[in-house]
């Protein structure tokens, strides 16, 4: 990964910091996207105290707003000149409610954060990497892109779509060099799944969190690093010939009947 260009979005926490750190260690050249500034600053801090001389552009942007994606693929590259890897990464959980309860504009910012964002970001990196007649593209789905999950239908339904966008960006651009993925992160200790476990049982989010490890085949959840390692792959000249998959990174949990 040494002096790759790659872009994370929501890259200031959870499973996009896990992989800024992944990458920064590999000395690639990074472009950290994120709509929470504070944060962002925070992850430059941890990605310099990593690698010192790690070459960094940081871009405040909501990936649901056009325009915000539209110049961040701009600014990278004009100050890196090239996109080698683009970690479409950013989303949002929404609330936990049954598909007729479910509040509809938190349906609607899930399905704008979650699929639209995913959407504007391939369409603004897909046409420079076809000019470099190279590109990797890794978008964040998740075993709820695979199956359902319930009470998370605006969720389960922008994965489903991130699933099947990857796989459309594959057949369209396999021939100009650019290998399309999405991994299916099972419940990965994250800022956002620890909020998740706060809405299952207020009282004891802990409680919750340990009952839903059981369930795992490896009885434990997942640690960001080890989503980051497959992402690293996927994004990296190693992978030459997987292209439109969903990689699920869950233990196994997703084969279980
Ligand atoms: P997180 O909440 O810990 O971090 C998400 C980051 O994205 C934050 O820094 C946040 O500020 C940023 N972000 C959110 N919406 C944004 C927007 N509109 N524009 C720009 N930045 C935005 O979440 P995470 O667990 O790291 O999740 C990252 C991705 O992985 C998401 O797409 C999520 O659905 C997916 N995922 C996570 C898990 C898991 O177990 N953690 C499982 C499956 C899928």
């Amino acid at each position: 990964m040494k002096d790759n260009v790659i872009i994370i979005t929501g890259a200031a926490m959870g499973l996009g910091l896990a992989t800024a750190e992944y990458l920064a260690e590999k000395g690639a050249k990074l472009v950290l996207v994120d709509y929470n500034g504070e944060a962002l600053e925070d992850a430059v801090k941890k990605l310099k105290d990593i690698n010192a001389d790690v070459e960094l552009l940081t871009v405040e942007a909501d990936v649901s707003n056009e325009e915000a994606v539209k110049n961040y693929v701009e600014k990278t590259v004009e100050t890196f000149g090239r996109i080698d890897g683009f970690y479409n990464n950013a989303g949002i959980e929404g609330k936990q409610a049954p598909l007729t309860e479910y509040d509809q504009e938190v349906f609607k910012k899930v399905i704008d954060i979650n699929l639209m964002g995913v959407y504007y970001g391939m369409r603004y990196v897909i046409p420079v990497m076809q000019k470099q007649n190279y590109g990797k593209i890794v978008n964040v789905a998740s075993v709820g892109g695979i199956r359902g999950v319930a009470n998370q239908t605006a969720y389960v339904a922008s994965k489903h779509a991130v699933s099947g966008m990857t796989k459309n960006a594959a057949l369209e651009y396999g021939r100009d060099g650019i290998l399309t993925n999405a991994i299916a992160p099972g419940a990965i200790l994250t800022p956002m799944v620890a909020e998740a476990f706060k809405q299952v049982n207020p009282d004891d989010p802990k409680a919750a969190e340990t009952e839903y490890a059981q369930r795992n085949p490896t009885k434990r959840l997942g640690l960001p690093k080890e989503v980051a390692t497959v992402v690293s792959f996927l994004l990296s000249e190693e992978n030459g010939y997987v292209s439109g998959q969903t990689i699920a990174i869950d233990g196994g949990e997703s084969n279980m009947y």
